[in-house]
């Protein structure tokens, strides 16, 4: 089956209002019109979102995320932002169980299926992060690990919701690190990361699911991993963080 391939930009605590600017002027003399067949997403901080929105100008060549959401709807819930909030500024997508959130804000795959949930309600697409420390790995537990994070973060949805959502595979020991699974390992994690979403939502949803691959991508490494049948795509970290690396991931997956 073909999948629309989906390449993002977690900026993560970084490009502030002034940059994002300067990177969304070079982004868009790098494009080309190949580039119409992935789609792309960029994930900045809360506080540059109305800044990427305002470049953007309803253009809808670049889809925008936000990198967090909260699982209740409006109140003294100091810090959060509501999916109510997202869809006024018309953020497409939310980043969800980022291992990042997990390590530092002690964020549980039960406590992330409420935001999953919430976006869904709201019509905003999740991107699920699930992914297995060095460790766990090592250890023999890497399929476990993946399973409990895909049953608990997305239990309760329907096949119809489940199709919508996007997982990334970001193995914890690659993220930041510069070191990349193989690409036989990524497709291997991601079939098996395929056949549990079958298990639980059907194949013909576990089919459209996209499932990108995350963890110290870049312009050298992107043809191979986009390359395998599971890899429908990246999550970008670093390397997203310059608008010529960003455009050659997003051409790598053509
Ligand atoms: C990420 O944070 O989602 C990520 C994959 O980062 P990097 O590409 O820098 O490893």
């Amino acid at each position: 089956m073909s999948r629309t391939p989906i390449i993002a930009a977690n900026w993560k605590m970084n490009m502030g209002p002034k940059e994002a600017r300067e990177f969304l002027a070079s982004l868009k003399s790098e494009l080309c019109g190949d580039c119409k067949a992935v789609d792309k997403v960029v994930v900045p901080p809360f506080i540059t979102i109305p800044t990427v929105m305002e470049v953007l100008d309803g253009c809808d060549c670049l889809g925008v995320g936000a990198q967090d959401v909260s699982d209740r709807d409006s109140g003294a819930f100091t810090g959060e932002i509501s999916t109510t909030m997202l869809n006024e500024i018309g953020c497409k997508y939310v980043v969800l169980g980022h291992s990042e959130r997990r390590q530092y804000h002690g964020e549980t795959s039960a406590y992330v299926n409420k935001k999953v949930k919430k976006a869904l309600a709201a019509g905003i697409i999740p991107i699920y992060c699930i992914g297995e420390t060095l460790e766990q790995r090592e250890s023999g537990q890497l399929e476990t690990i993946l399973k409990a994070q895909i049953v608990e973060g997305l239990a309760d949805l329907t096949p119809a919701q489940a199709a919508t959502v996007v997982v990334a595979y970001e193995p914890v020991w690659a993220i930041g690190t510069g070191v990349t699974a193989s690409s036989a390992d990524a497709q291997s994690a991601h079939a098996f990361i395929r056949s549990v979403l079958a298990e639980g939502f059907g194949q013909e949803a576990a089919d459209a699911i996209r499932i990108q691959y995350g963890g110290s991508v870049n312009p050298g490494n992107a043809v191979e991993l986009m390359g395998q049948a599971d890899i429908d795509g990246a999550l970008v970290g670093g390397a997203a963080l310059v608008a010529a690396s960003f455009a050659a991931i997003i051409k790598a997956s053509i």
